[in-house]
């Protein structure tokens, strides 16, 4: 018998799925390596999951390959496989990249509403995205975390000047760029990673390493302006 499988992490559907197998057959493999069921509750389920996950008629989907559908909808297919295994955590790879404005809202949607009893993590550039499909926000820099809030803070009222200047870079903000550009992984700036773009740096910024900070309960920042 096989077992549910604990973590999911979700991938590229361009990319993972198998072009010579029909969806509904790849879906119930999962279904039977992940849970020991027989062929045909497992293919039987796999177009429940489709059904699911969203696809009009599911059945007949499911006897199709990855090419005779949608980009939306392989992403669609990519999904109710990755919870066929039933995972208690899933992990998002940037599960909105390269999606037209429509069909990333009805991917997002899918997504809240299809984890809404597990847990999930999502790494993603698209900050609206994961505004709308995640409880809390951590924004990342140059390989180290710098602010972590409820996602509607990070969003309406962000205390970090990176996470500042993101949004202000963002169609909807203007899009005002960060001035200079990503600094090198392999030897990073000294003292605050940031500090060569940061238009409030002060001395200390570019000696020392500023620690993360509490601001409550809820978030924490990575920044000498709240020492
Ligand atoms: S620690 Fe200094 S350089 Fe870094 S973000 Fe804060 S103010 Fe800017």
């Amino acid at each position: 018998m096989g077992s549910a499988s604990p973590v999911s992490r979700r991938r590229n559907p361009a990319t993972s799925l198998n072009p010579v197998l029909k969806v509904g057959d790849q879906i119930a493999e999962v279904i039977r390596l992940h849970r020991g069921q027989d062929k045909d509750a497992a293919k039987s389920e796999a177009v429940q999951m489709l059904d699911a996950a969203m696809i009009p008629e599911p059945s007949k989907r499911a006897d199709q390959y990855p090419h005779e559908l949608s980009g939306g909808m392989k992403e669609r297919v990519m999904i109710a496989m990755e919870l066929a295994g039933q995972p208690s955590f899933i992990i998002a790879d940037e599960p909105t990249k390269g999606l037209d404005a429509i069909t990333k809202e009805e991917i997002i949607k899918l997504i809240r509403d299809m984890t809404a009893d597990r847990s999930m993590l999502m790494i993603t550039h698209d900050l609206n995205a994961a505004g709308e499909a995640c409880d809390r926000i951590a924004v990342m820099y140059a390989g180290e975390l710098l602010e972590v809030a409820p996602a509607q803070t990070i969003l309406s009222d962000p205390s970090h000047p990176y996470t500042q200047g993101f949004i202000r870079s963002l169609p909807s903000h203007g899009l005002h760029p960060i001035t200079g550009s990503s600094p090198s992984l392999i030897e990073p700036p000294t003292g605050c990673r940031f500090h060569p773009r940061c238009h409030r740096a002060k001395d200390i910024c570019k000696r020392e390493h500023p620690p993360m900070i509490s601001l409550g309960k809820t978030a924490s920042v990575r920044c000498f302006l709240f020492t």
